[in-house]
């Protein structure tokens, strides 16, 4: 299907280089094995021959962060993982809860109970991350860390899904070395009363070092595998 000289393929192929590069230097300067940290490939924005051609090259993972978009991509491209990894509205989940395998950004009570009505109908179970919230705008997503532990027992007692960890950006103004620290604690204390929920979803394009140095289990990268995205239509 793909000649082995497509250009976006040879494009891709040297990026997930350099990223697979990158992640075996941070693994290494912090005494972690490569197979520690997961690389999921946020795709979100980029045609589904991208998602193909990264396919082609190993990988097996995507992120998407809109309904409609992850849907479609999910529908023509089984047998790979679906992430969720946006803002999600409650109008959406059950969709969501449909095709995705792992949501990245529950971040409240009336997500989780519409997310597991909507697996339980689709007869799935859907792994799930609390988003934490690292600094003090609630714009953003996000429990503030003192709701997690409520959120996490309420996820964890429902049906459908399956509580999988903690995932979190960092915020802008911030080292981000500082703000992942803050979330190894709370994904300790997740860990704590459910010991099963050993996932950390942290670290993107710009700051994957910092979150492989404090335990990230998942980075999500985006613009350092497939480039810069245009700015959304919408
Ligand atoms: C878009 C997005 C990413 C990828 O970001 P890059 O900086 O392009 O790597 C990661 N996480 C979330 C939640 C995103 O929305």
């Amino acid at each position: 299907m793909t000649a082995p000289d497509d250009p976006r393929r040879e494009e891709l192929r040297a990026a997930l280089e350099q990223v697979e590069t990158r992640l075996s230097a941070a693994c290494a300067a912090a005494g972690r094995p490569r197979e520690a940290v997961a690389l999921l490939a946020v795709t979100k924005t980029w045609p589904l021959r991208d998602v193909e051609l990264l396919a082609g090259l190993g990988l097996h993972r995507f992120g998407e962060n809109r309904d409609r978009e992850a849907a479609d991509k999910a529908r023509a491209l089984p047998g790979v993982e679906w992430h969720f990894v946006g803002q999600l509205q409650t109008n959406k989940a059950a969709s969501v809860a449909s095709y995705a395998d792992v949501v990245h950004a529950l971040d409240r009570p009336s997500l989780a109970e519409a997310l597991a009505k909507g697996a339980t109908r689709a007869g799935r179970t859907v792994d799930v991350l609390l988003q934490v919230r690292l600094d003090d705008d609630p714009g953003r997503g996000g429990a503030a860390p003192d709701q997690v532990p409520a959120l996490a027992d309420l996820a964890a007692s429902l049906p459908g899904l399956r509580l999988a960890g903690v995932m979190a950006v960092a915020p802008p103004e911030e080292d981000p070395a500082a703000a992942f620290a803050r979330l190894a604690r709370v994904a300790e204390a997740v860990r704590a009363d459910h010991p099963a929920a050993t996932a950390v979803s942290a670290g993107m394009s710009g700051d994957l070092e910092q979150a492989v140095a404090v335990g990230a289990t998942i980075v999500r990268i985006g613009t350092a595998l497939l480039g810069r995205r245009s700015p959304p239509a919408r």
